[in-house]
This record gives C-alpha cells, structure tokens and sequence, in this order.
C-alpha cells in the first residue's frame, strides 16, 4: 500500500464509525417514536373502548388551613374536605354512582353491568380523618368508598407525612359504617412489597389480611399494594395468599375481562379542583396519562434505576411542563428526519468524493499511459 494512502484509510475508517454509530443512534430513535406513537394509539384505542370504571384514590384528609401549611408531595397525598366536598358534589351532580368492591369486581368478572358513570372510590393507609372526614362526607352524598387499611398500626406511614394523622384505632375501624366504607388491606407494615423475600412477603401478605379481618369481623379480599412497589411475583403471591384482586398505582381504568392483580387507580392530589376530577375521567386525559406513565416508567424497567432514573425524570419534566400534543408528535418526526439524513447525506457525499477520485485516477493513467510511462499495476 503507498504511504501516501494511509491517512485517507484512517479517514475512512473514522467516517466508517461515525456513520455507523450515527445509524445506530437513528435507529434506536426510531424504535422509540414507534414505540412511543404505538403506545398511545393502543391508550387512545383502549380507553375510547367503552364505558369503563375509574379507580380514584385518595390519602389523607385535612382542614384548608392544614393544607395550606403543606409543601410538595404532602399536597399530593393529603386533601382539605372542602375540596373533597366539591369532588363529591361534582360527581353526584353528574349523575356519577359510587360502586362498592364487591360490584367492581363481578364488573371485571362480566357478573355485573354498572350503571354508566360509575366510578370506584378507594382512601388508602387508614387515616383517622377517613372516619372523622371522609365518612360524613360520603354519607352526606350517598356514596361509597372502599378503605385499605394498613394492619401495623406503628407502620411509619403513620409517622411520615404531615400532617401527621395515626391509623384508625381497631374499634374506630369496627365503628365504620360498612354500607359506606369497605375495610380492605394494604400491606401489613407498609413496607415495599417488592422488596421483600418469598417468606417475609407470604406473611406480610397473610398477615395484614387477618389482623384486619378479625378487627372488622368481615372478610378481606383485596389489597392495595403500598407505594405501588410490586412486580409479578408480588402479585403472584398475593393469588397465593388467597386474595381475589390487587390494586397498583398505574394509570388507566377498569374494563370487563380486566386481570384483577394489577388494577390501576389514579391519585386524586389536594390541588385538583372538580376540573382536576373531570379530567381523571375523560378518557382521553386517561389515555394521555397511561402513555406518560409507561414512557417514565419504560426507561426505569429497561435501563436499570442508574440511567433510566435520569431518563424518567427527564420525559416526566418535559410532559409535565408540556402535556402531550400533537407537537410532540412533529418534534419526533423532525429528530427522525435529522438522524437519518445526517447518515444518508454523508455517505452520499463520500461517495461523490470516491467517484471524483477515481475518475482523477483514471484520468492520471491515461496521462501516463499516452506519455509512455509504466503504471505498477497496470503493465
Ligand atoms: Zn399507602
């Protein structure tokens, strides 16, 4: 090979990494706006289904002056009762029905049809302020709610948050109006679920639901899982512990034929107005929820926590500032449009400069082949 030709194969070589590299990059981009536009059609389509049931879920239950003193997530977590108030009165003025948890699950089971508008209310962690608060409240409306209680009255749910509110005592769950409020688990200690080994998990799960069971005198069939930390096995040993559903945190709503470990459930925070509600319970709202649910989760799941943390919050900012919309959908397609010109224009210039190479080449031959000269290679 000629010296000279060295530096134009190490060129080559660098041009050959970078377009490579390049077209990776474009097309891991690629898959992702497919995925990304694939899971909102499929949101759009499943949630436009049909009349469907929404799971609300609510926390802890406060004055306005406590709720004014709140900062950041303890607003998300807590609720002043005039703000539930007017939740409720939104809902009863529109005709909405409250469904108890043993309706809501002959409706997974196709055992029930609900009337339309029906949504399922659902108060977790066992609160004071659900007995005090909240039951007058959905007494006053005629609705229903379904409780999950968590069995450790120390658990430090009790002890984090403010304002810091204990659970309800055993015989202020028994003083309880079961027509209005239904005791349901939500974990024994509060602790991450997912976390657990197979033996902690099976008691924990075992547990709760017998401590509340003989504190109520009725049976528990569902549980919340605390701080949405499960997984498939988690689910899989609640089946084995003998509970016929699980609640998660996820977005989205109920349908008939629903699997019921897993159901999702939407927090209602302090700040939502009636609006706030109405918005949970359009189905496009749920079905733009679903998709910025599954696009911060999805980074977390197939990244690892180390990068796909960063990744999550990054979408979630970007979603929170700027809810879904159509321009999103131009942004993506202008990246695309970039990733792969990018490659394409270059390798199509550096085949505009081989071929003007060669034909100086073949032009030099042919000089030196009229001159007389002899050519290494071309004798
Ligand atoms: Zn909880």
């Amino acid at each position: 090979m000629p010296v000279t030709d060295r530096p134009r194969t190490i060129h080559k070589r660098a041009f050959q990494v970078f377009t490579s590299a390049w077209t990776l990059g474009a097309i891991v981009l690629t898959l992702v706006v497919v995925a990304a536009v694939g899971q909102l059609a499929y949101s759009y389509s499943d949630e436009l289904s049909g009349p469907r049931v929404v799971c609300l879920m609510y926390h802890r239950f406060v004055t306005q002056a406590e709720y004014d003193a709140l900062r950041g997530e303890d607003r998300f977590y807590s609720i002043a009762t005039e703000r539930f108030e007017e939740h409720l009165r939104w809902l009863r003025d529109r005709g909405y029905h409250t469904l108890t948890t043993e309706e809501c699950l002959a409706y997974l089971r196709g055992a029930f049809t609900p009337p339309d508008n029906s949504v399922l209310i659902t108060i977790d962690d066992g609160y004071l302020s659900t007995l005090t608060r909240a039951q007058p409240l959905l007494t006053k409306y005629g609705m229903r709610a379904t409780l999950f209680v968590t069995a450790d009255e120390n658990a430090r749910v009790f002890s984090e948050g403010r304002p810091r509110q204990r659970r309800l005592t055993n015989e202020e769950l028994q003083a309880l109006d079961p027509s209005v409020i239904d005791v349901q688990a939500h974990g024994f200690s509060h602790r991450p679920l997912r976390e657990m080994s197979d033996d902690d998990l099976a008691v924990e799960l075992t547990a709760s639901r017998m401590v509340l069971a003989k504190a109520t005198g009725r049976a528990v069939r569902c549980m919340a899982v605390p701080g949405n930390h499960y997984d498939e096995r988690v689910l899989r040993k609640a089946r084995e512990a003998g509970y016929d559903a699980v609640f998660t945190s996820d977005a989205g709503s109920l349908d008939v034929g629903d699997d019921p470990f897993g159901l999702p459930r939407v927090n209602v925070a302090g700040y939502f107005d009636a609006a706030g509600v109405a918005a949970i319970l359009d189905p496009a709202g749920m079905a733009r929820r679903r998709f910025i649910r599954t696009m911060t989760e999805g980074p977390k799941q197939l990244l690892g926590a180390a990068i796909g943390e960063p990744v999550s919050r990054a979408v979630s900012t970007l979603f929170a500032t700027h809810p879904p919309s159509a321009r999103h959908l131009y942004g993506a397609m202008g990246l695309l449009a970039l990733a792969w010109a990018v490659p394409v224009m270059a390798r199509k210039k550096r085949g505009q400069r081989a071929a003007l190479r060669k034909q100086a080449v073949a032009c030099e031959i042919n000089d030196r082949s009229n001159e007389g000269e002899t050519i290494p290679g071309h004798s």
